[in-house]
């Protein structure tokens, strides 16, 4: 850490993430300028990192800024590499980081990453549950929990960073090498931010890029972008697939789950649903026994762990009715494989939200053992128009989600699943996705 010392850092963007990368340098000793959209004025963040003595410059992004002699430049995830004052900083040559690179510098701990276009958050807090079952004492760093830089000060050699990393965050590390690299799917998402498939792509594929023979990635084989961007690494490649039976790494076969040759867990004794699950399941299984997690510490966390918040989340039973939230499902992709999950059940389903300008007609191959449909924000007379089409009688329109959850009981029967997975962003109507979920559990619980 000694490195930091004297050196002339900006850091631009100041959410969380930026907050704690210009006050951890500060306290490194570096020379710290930070700089922010938002003017001086409605910036509390900004206030504060001046009262520690911190030169603060709100109000955009000045690529004139750059005239001045930097090192280098942490920025927040966010910002885009086309920004001009990004721009310069790279046309200076200068190096342009994002905080989990600090993370790293400053960690003594090892760096278990996880890495994908869906999944991330629910097999970070898999592996860390296994972790802590297992008696690693893990440490939680990204979406769901503290800013990597943040852990990572507090981390100890034997302890395990388990951290959540999107594409922003890997299309900006230059050493950063986690000991255990997951990579689950990759799908076309992000492609405004990254320009085209292979560039995000590439982003994700930055997660193995300073990996060595001792290091172990976890990859999907069941996804063929995935096994071609690990086609060359130069860390022991472990397969995970839900599809084949392997000789080595996480598979299924009779309806058991295996790591290499021992039997880990029967399926049927998983409490989370969906085969999509099960890929994260597996990638986890796999992170955890790289990282010494016994069976019986794996066995404990799958059958008692009910999801993440607002991620086909379990809410309750009522007389009968399983209630699931899973507010997160912003787009069609991951309400298809909320559908998916259910597709042995009678399923009622609330939907709707921000319109995008999208269509919704591949949500209709999965539609086929939903009963009845309940709608909410601007995409609702589309998704009722595709909800006919699939054959669905019974359409509701309601104002919100709070008012959906007693329609969806008026019309539900004992066995049924009663399902938010709106398909669509939340903005329409709600501030985000968690609060759109909160409501609907409050709604849940109001039934009884
Ligand atoms: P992320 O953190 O990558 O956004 P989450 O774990 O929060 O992922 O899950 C978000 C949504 O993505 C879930 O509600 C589900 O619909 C979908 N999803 C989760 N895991 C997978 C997977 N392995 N493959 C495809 N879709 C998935």
């Amino acid at each position: 850490t000694a490195f930091y010392q004297h050196r002339r850092v900006l850091v631009i963007g100041l959410a969380k993430s930026g907050f704690a990368a210009a006050k951890l340098l500060h306290e490194l000793g570096a020379i710290v300028t930070v700089n922010d959209q938002k003017s001086f004025e409605e910036n509390s963040k900004a206030k504060q990192l001046e009262q520690e003595g911190i030169r603060v410059i709100c109000g955009g992004h000045p690529p004139e800024l750059l005239d001045e002699p930097f090192d280098f430049v942490v920025k927040n995830p966010g910002i885009p590499y086309t920004n001009p004052i990004v721009k310069k900083a790279l046309e200076k040559g200068l190096p342009v980081v994002t905080e989990v690179e600090l993370a790293y510098h400053i960690s003594e701990a090892p760096f278990i990453g996880i890495t994908g276009s869906n999944g991330k958050t629910t097999t970070t807090t898999l592996i860390y549950e296994m972790l802590q079952a297992g008696g690693k004492e893990p440490l939680l760093a990204g979406n769901i929990g503290l800013v990597a830089c943040e852990v990572a000060k507090k981390a100890k050699a034997d302890q395990w960073l388990v951290t959540e990393l999107s594409s922003f965050q890997l299309a900006g590390i230059r050493e950063f090498r986690p000991h255990i690299s997951v990579l689950l799917n990759i799908f076309d998402a992000h492609l405004d931010y990254h320009g085209t498939k292979e560039a995000y792509a590439q982003a994700k594929a930055n997660i193995f890029k300073n990996q060595t023979k001792e290091d172990y990635a976890v990859v999907n084989a069941d996804d063929e972008l995935v096994m071609q961007l690990a086609e060359n690494i130069q860390a022991q490649k472990i397969l995970f697939s839900t599809t084949k039976v392997l000789e080595h790494g996480a598979y299924i076969k009779d309806r058991m789950v295996y790591w290499n040759d021992e039997k880990v867990i029967a399926v049927s004794d998983i409490v989370l649903p969906g085969k999509h699950n099960l890929e994260n399941i597996l990638a986890a299984i796999s992170a955890a026994k790289l990282a010494g997690v016994d069976n019986e510490a794996i066995h404990q966390v799958l059958t008692t762990f009910t999801g993440v918040k607002h991620r086909l989340q379990y809410v309750d039973t009522i007389d009968g009715r399983r209630f699931f939230n899973d507010s997160k499902a912003t787009n069609i992709l991951a309400t298809q494989k909320a559908l998916a999950a259910f597709e042995n059940d009678a399923v009622i389903l609330l939907a709707g939200g921000l319109d995008r300008g999208n269509e919704f007609d591949a949500l209709l191959p999965y539609l086929r053992n939903v009963k009845a449909i309940i709608l909410f924000g601007q995409t609702a007379p589309k998704i009722a128009r595709i909800a006919k089409q699939a054959g669905i009688e019974t359409i509701e329109y309601v104002d919100n989600v709070e008012k959906a959850v007693p329609v969806a009981y008026r019309l539900s029967q004992p066995g049924d699943v009663i399902l938010l997975s709106p398909a669509c962003a939340s903005w329409d109507q709600y501030k985000t996705f968690e609060q759109r979920g909160d409501i609907f559990i409050n709604a849940v619980h109001k039934l009884k």
